[in-house]
C-alpha cells in the first residue's frame, strides 16, 4: 500500500470519528505527500537520464570532428552533444556525407573530403 493510500485510510477513520479539524489537517497532509511523491518520481527520472548521459559520455569518443561509439556506431553530432548532451546519430545523405537532422551539422568522412578535393582540383585544372 502506498503512503497516499495509507493516509486516505487514516483520513477515513478520522472522518468517521467526526473530528473535522483533524480530518482537514489530514487532507492537507495528503496533498503535500502527493506533491512529494510526484517530485520523487520526477527526481528518479532525472537520475536515470543523468546516468544514461554519464554512460554515453564514457562510451562516445571524439574522432575526426564527430562522436563514435567503440562499437563503431556513429557518427553522432558534436554540436548537439555539446548543447544538450543528446547523442543524435547523423544520417548519411550522400556517400560519406552525414548530416544532423536536428541542427544541420555536416560531417564528412576523409574519403568524401578527398573525393571533393580531387573533383575541385580537376575542375580547376581545365
Ligand atoms: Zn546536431
Amino acid at each position: 500500500m502506498s503512503i497516499i493510500e495509507d493516509m486516505k485510510s487514516v483520513a477515513e477513520v478520522i472522518q468517521k470519528a467526526g473530528n473535522l479539524g483533524l480530518y482537514t489537517k489530514m487532507l492537507e497532509l495528503q496533498i503535500k505527500a502527493s506533491e512529494l511523491v510526484q517530485e520523487n518520481h520526477k527526481l528518479r527520472e532525472e537520475k536515470v537520464a543523468l546516468q544514461e548521459t554519464l554512460r554515453l559520455q564514457g562510451e562516445l569518443k571524439l574522432r575526426r570532428n564527430a562522436y563514435w561509439k567503440e562499437s563503431g556506431e556513429g557518427p553522432f553530432c558534436v554540436p548537439c552533444w555539446q548543447k544538450d548532451t543528446k547523442a543524435r546519430e547523423m544520417v548519411e545523405c550522400d556517400e560519406g556525407d552525414f548530416r544532423c537532422a536536428v541542427c544541420g551539422f555536416v560531417y564528412q568522412t576523409e574519403a568524401c573530403k578527398q573525393k571533393e578535393e580531387d573533383l575541385f582540383r580537376r575542375l580547376n585544372d581545365r
